[in-house]
This record gives structure tokens, sequence and C-alpha cells, in this order.
């Protein structure tokens, strides 16, 4: 038997209403309860689509027409961003863009974790929700025998070239521009995934939000860059606010952006910025929230919530480089903080040095470990913060949390489906969720940010 779908056929063409949007901004649009997923479509709206493939259960359409418009639907603004699918939001109203993220929230909580009756607050925003990235990694090409910058089109390797990426900050488009043509002027090849050769893969390029001090990092296939002293000469005589030019040696066949090797190039290995007052020392390869001004907002609610009064110990795991420790430790007795990269151990106690702050301990190793070194020095928490990557807590983890019995625990997430799974495992044992808070750090795409807030009862 075929495993295709009697009723439907690849291209043709069908209508229906959208009832629904899922977590990756596809509509569904259901015929005789079987589904389509479409992108660029939302809710309410009627559309005609072609059939694009046809799978047993449910198939995928591409959006041909829009008979009927949702009053949420607005210009887009970046038309080549539609092909290479980085902003897959932008069609949305920014109102209705933070409602759904509130939703993915509540529907995580509600759907993977089994919470019933939970309120998930409304998704703080930003005013102007566009330009705030303040880190950009574009890769470099060659598009008709010319080095180029830009995206990659949507799920594959071709490039095309951007100028203007709306999201980012103008300052980093800039700077990217003038790296692009300081290498096409000194015949700077790039990278071709095909051959493995050419000189550049990634042009890196990190902004402080508050000090306007800029890090460049060029990720190379070769030790070297031909001609490198005068391109190194020209970046830092057309970019003024440089502080730090960085070569990162990336010679494997890998679509890891960065390899282990850095080389200084000119300045410092590092550049500041500044997060809730404090100054933060970032390096190429340290983790930092790329919207500065809705982090602090993620961390400012987290912080809130944990109401520290000044006489608890506090444990804070995943810290990267150290901004939530630090921000807690004006307000605790004594934060102990976990991470798993030794480098960004290194800059959080620099930071930790340069903000003149003596109650943080900052461990190297996974959270799941240096967990069980605290319980055996016999360390008691009272509040206990977590800011895992996506794919959330280890169980372990979360056992000896639990054995802890800490008063408070603060969960900080860029996925609510593990966050629900996780503070499911919380509840279970004894704490009761009191807050969940979505921060829209992503605007225009479908990623979403949340603190939660669980007590102990
Ligand atoms: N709280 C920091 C970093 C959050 S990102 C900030 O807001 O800037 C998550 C961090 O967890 C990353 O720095 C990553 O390196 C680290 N990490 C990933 N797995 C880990 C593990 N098993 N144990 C400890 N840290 C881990």
């Amino acid at each position: 038997m075929s495993k295709q779908h009697s009723l439907f056929k690849k291209n043709e063409e069908y209508e229906g209403i959208v009832v629904d949007l899922t977590s990756k901004a596809q509509g569904v649009v259901k015929i005789e309860n079987y589904p389509f997923f479409i992108e660029g479509v939302l809710p309410d709206e009627f559309v005609r689509f072609k059939a694009t493939k046809i799978n047993k259960k449910y198939g995928f359409g591409r959006m041909m027409e829009i008979i009927e418009k949702s009053p949420e639907r607005v210009e887009i603004t970046d038309k080549l961003g539609l092909q290479n699918g980085t902003m897959t939001l932008q069609h949305m109203s920014y109102p209705a863009q933070l409602d759904f993220k509130q939703k993915l929230v509540a529907d995580a909580f509600y759907k993977l974790g089994g919470f019933e009756n939970i309120t998930v607050k409304p998704t703080i925003g930003m005013d102007h929700p566009w330009a705030y990235r303040n880190k950009a990694q574009i890769p470099v090409r060659e598009v008709d025998g010319q080095l180029e910058t830009g995206f990659y089109r949507k799920r594959s390797h071709d490039l095309i070239p951007i100028e203007d990426y709306y999201i980012q900050d103008p300052v980093i488009d800039q700077t990217i521009l003038i790296v692009r043509d300081i290498m096409r002027e000194y015949g700077v090849t790039a990278y071709d995934e095909q051959t493995l050769k050419g000189d550049l893969r990634h042009i890196i390029v990190k902004r402080g939000q508050y000090t306007h001090q800029i890090m460049i990092v060029l990720v190379l296939n070769k030790p070297k860059l031909p001609k490198q002293e005068q391109i190194v000469e020209q970046i830092k005589e057309q970019v003024p606010e440089l502080v730090s030019l960085v070569a990162n040696i990336n010679p494997q066949n890998t679509n890891v952006i960065l390899g282990k090797e850095n080389k200084l190039l000119w300045g410092q290995d590092f550049y500041e910025d500044e997060m809730l007052g404090l100054t933060l020392r970032i390096s190429p390869h340290s983790f930092y929230q790329v919207n500065t001004p809705q982090a602090e907002r993620l961390y400012q609610e987290a912080i809130n919530v944990a109401k520290l009064t000044g006489n608890e110990i506090v444990m804070d795991a995943y810290c990267g480089i150290g901004s939530i420790s630090l921000a807690l430790a004006q307000q605790a007795k004594q934060v102990y903080a976990v991470e798993v990269i030794p480098e960004a151990i290194e800059m959080a106690k620099v930071n930790a040095d340069i903000n003149e702050i003596n109650n943080v301990s900052f461990e190297v190793g996974k959270a799941e470990e240096v967990i069980n070194d605290w319980q055996e020095a016999d360390i008691h928490f009272d509040v206990v913060v977590v800011d895992p990557p996506r794919k959330g807590l280890a169980e372990s983890f979360i056992e000896t949390v639990i054995e802890q019995q800490p008063e408070r625990i603060v969960y900080v997430s860029c996925n609510p489906a593990t966050c629900a799974r996780d503070c499911k495992l919380f509840a279970d044992q004894g704490y009761r969720i009191q807050s969940i808070q979505p921060v829209d750090l992503f605007c225009q795409t479908t990623h979403v940010e949340c603190v939660v807030s669980l007590i102990r009862k």
C-alpha cells in the first residue's frame, strides 16, 4: 500500500482556514481532518495553497494566495529574510507576536508539563522590536565570482548576499560591509564547502550595547590570511570602535562556526559591555545574550523572584561569564556558580574582580556533577537559579536539587518545552509554580525566554 494519503495529491491546490500556528510558526489548515502545515500564514486566514508533500497523517503546503487576511497581518519588512527564513514571524503584528509567545509557553506547561490552570504572564516585549542583536555570525561565500556576506537560503547552504539584516545593530551591519570590502580589495578568497578551499569562512562582529566596543572575529580556514598585516591595518583604520580583532582557526569540514584556536591580531582578546550596571568582559567563545536590554529585563525578573535579603546561600547553575551570578551576589550572602566551559569561568572570575564582587565562587564542570561536590561539602542552598541550554536540566541534577530542599528555585529558560518537563519533576516533589514570565529577546522569530519561579510548599 502506498504511504500517501488517498484524498490529496502533491502539486494540487487546496483552500482552507488556518486554525492554529505551531511553535515553529507553521499555520495549520485541516481538510477532512487531515492537517497541512504552511509557512507564512496566520490563524483565521482563509488561504489557497499548493500541496508540496503528502505524508500518511499530515502534509505540507506552499501558500499561493491569502484570500482573507488576518487583522494581525503586517507588511513584511525584510523581503530577503523571507528566503533565508531567519524571521519567521515578521508578517505578524508585534502585539500578536507577544501573545503568540505567551501561548507557546502556556501550551508547553499545559500539554508537556501536565499543569492545569496555570497562568502565564503577558510577554515582556520591546518598544522597537528591530535592530536589537548585539552579535552577528555571517557566512562568507563566493557568489558570481565575488566574495559575499549574507545568509543561507532556507534549508540550504546557498548564500544570499545581504547588506541590511534589520534585526542587527546597524553599526554591526556596516562593520560587516567594511570588512567584506577590505577582504575583496586584498583578494581574500571565500571558503568553499565543496572543495574545502578558500581563506575566510565567517565574519563575526559583536558590539557592546552600552560601551559601543566592537570585537571582530575572522574565522579562517587556514592559520593566516594572505596580506594579513595590511588587512589588519585597514580594519583598524576603518572601524574606529574596534577594541579586539581575533583570528579563529577552523580548518575542519564542519558546520560548527568556531574552531578551537584563537589568535589575537590586534587589541585585546576581549571586549566589554554593561548589564544591570555591571561591567562584563566577553571573549570570542563566551556565551552572551544577543539582546542586551531584554536580557536585563529577563535577569531582573529572575532577581526579583529570587527575593534575596542578603542572608542567602545561592546556586547559579549554567552561569556562563557570570552575568546572573554577579547580579545575584549583590543581594545574597554567598553565590556558588558553575559552568562547563573553562574559558567562560576564567572570564566570570575576571568579571567578579573588575566589579569588586568577592562573594561568588566559580567552578568549572557539569552542573550535574559539581552539585554533588557542593552537597558533599555540606553547602546548603536557600535559592537555586538555573539557566540551562535548550535541552534543559539533567534528571540527576533535579534530584540533587530536590534533596537540598531550597526555599526557592528560579528557572530561566530558552526552551519552554524542556522547562515545562523539568518543572513537572519539581512540582511532583513538593514545589509549586508561583509565576511564569515570558520575555521577548528574539523579536520577529519564534524563540522565547521565560523565568519560572518555584517555591517549596
Ligand atoms: N547564565 C548565563 C549563560 C546561559 S547559557 C547567561 O545568561 O549569560 C547556558 C550555559 O550553560 C552556557 O554557557 C553553556 O556553556 C553552559 N552549559 C551547558 N551544559 C552545561 C552543563 N552540563 N553544566 C554546566 N554548564 C553547562
